[in-house]
């Protein structure tokens, strides 16, 4: 088999062919550094980064730019209210959203290009779709898209002839466009605004030039991958390739891959609907936050996902319980005699493959990981081998289990202790034994093998990972 992906485009899974295997582009939309990211907002960074690491994981090398967008509406607002330079108000969120994709366990993208380190480009680029005819400037000094010179217009989003009300883009009246469905591309300067020059007067770039700018500059006119949530889908990505077609002729992007949103309370989480979370109040309950990135993979990337307490609470504990199963298998392993039964291993590796390559299936590879953790026909070291190697997609850490495997002597010398007066048949001492390692964070299960002994999974205070 090989990579199939949905693309929005063509409304399909696609057998993925990249134009060089060995970097694959993948522009990912990064965030809007106004205020702290939600959950939301990350799931879609965590199924970026599955795809980044499906990609990787079958051979591909990726080159993966994430913009950073510090000019936009929401961060022009808060820097007036707040009477602060723009980068003032946005550098706390940059630095929030580095932290939080890093406790994620996202991988580091080649780029996370500025907007306002790209000004210069993004006139440059106005400029060529002026002079090719695409743009014109409004009565306001604004310059305009002139969706009725791009014929493609609309093909992404799959409507032809697409009627916008007024105000999603923005008001007619406000920017005097010629059509309603035209969209900025450089907002003339309003009083207090931050502003840049440029031949047309002061002003700044729309938000959709500013992905456009940076996709070619880092990836090229022709890239392979581009992503976002779906709410990206419209008008974002379609003004992206009437911009960017319009100037080069080429095609923008072979493969759009849209995923779903994370709903609470089966409403969409928004910062404007109040009803959302971030990862620190995930953190402040006790939970890991890559307990959020296993409840990503337990849902299909497109499929809308509801996010309870509950489902945090379980994959928490899912996540604490693949740590302890590996653990015993370390364990076991140092003392079991099971040789692995051929062909099985190129069974699972097989299946997993197959799961990966149809459109990133990871809920049916988290059951195959379970299915291989359990698999008595395989010997414990080769489970945990396989395991480790599935976890380059997965991304949930397994190999902590190691670490966590490291027992302190104090606790193992309580351990042997009490082995020998149950060994004894002393079982009251044995028993309070338990206790007293139960008491410091730590558990025994008697295994045929002898004791094992596993940090308990404790919400509040937990070994750093
Ligand atoms: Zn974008």
């Amino acid at each position: 088999m090989m990579l199939k992906l949905y693309n929005t485009l063509t409304r399909k899974k696609e057998v993925f062919r990249p134009i060089n295997k060995k970097s694959v582009g993948l522009y990912t939309c990064g965030p809007t550094v106004y205020d702290t990211a939600h959950i939301g907002n990350l799931r879609t960074y965590l199924f970026e980064d599955t795809l980044r690491r499906s990609l990787e994981f079958l051979g591909y090398g990726v080159k993966q730019v994430m913009n950073i967008t510090d000019i936009e509406d929401k961060t022009i607002k808060k820097a007036i209210q707040q009477k602060k330079d723009l980068s003032v108000v946005t550098k706390p969120y940059i630095k929030e959203f580095f932290e939080d994709i890093q406790k994620l366990n996202i991988e580091t993208a080649d780029a996370y290009p500025l907007a306002t380190g790209h000004v210069k480009e993004m006139i440059k680029f106005i400029h060529k779709l002026m002079d090719k005819g695409f743009a014109y400037q409004g009565k306001d000094k604004s310059i305009y898209f002139d969706i009725s010179k791009f014929k493609n217009y609309g093909k992404l989003v799959g409507l032809k002839n697409i009627k916008i009300k007024d105000g999603v883009t923005a008001s007619s009246d406000e920017y005097e466009k010629k059509d309603a469905r035209d969209f900025v591309l450089w907002k003339a300067k309003k009083k207090g605004e931050p502003s840049w020059k440029s031949s047309w007067g002061e002003g700044r770039p729309g938000w959709h030039i500013e992905c456009s700018v940076m996709s070619m500059k880092y990836l090229g006119e022709t890239i392979d991958i581009h992503t976002g949530g779906v709410d990206n889908i419209f008008p974002h990505h379609e003004n992206e390739i009437a911009q960017s077609e319009a100037v080069t002729g080429k095609k923008f992007v072979n493969y759009w891959v849209h995923g779903e949103h994370l709903l609470v309370g089966g409403e969409k989480m928004a910062k404007s609907a109040k009803n959302f979370f971030t990862l620190r109040d995930i953190e402040a309950r006790g939970y890991m936050p890559l307990a959020l990135r296993y409840i990503a993979l337990s849902a299909h990337y497109k499929s809308k996902l509801n996010f309870t307490w509950r489902s945090i609470e379980g994959a928490d504990s899912a996540i604490w319980n693949l740590w302890r199963e590996l653990g015993r298998l370390k364990y076991m392993g140092q003392k079991e005699a099971t040789k692995t039964k051929k062909g099985r291993l190129k069974e699972h590796r097989e299946s997993f493959k197959e799961a990966i390559e149809d459109d990133l299936d990871t809920p049916r590879a988290l059951s195959l990981l379970r299915r291989v953790i359990t698999d008595v026909d395989i010997s414990s070291e080769d489970r945990r081998a396989l395991s480790y190697k599935m976890d380059q997609v997965f991304g949930l850490n397994l190999i902590n289990s190691d670490k966590l495997y490291k027992i302190p002597i104090h606790i193992k010398t309580l351990v042997s202790g009490r082995e020998l007066v149950r060994r004894n048949q002393q079982f009251v001492k044995s028993d309070s034994l338990r206790n007293k390692i139960k008491s410091l964070g730590y558990e025994v299960e008697d295994t045929l093998y002898g004791p094992f002994v596993w940090p308990t999974r404790n919400r509040k205070s937990r070994p750093k990972t």
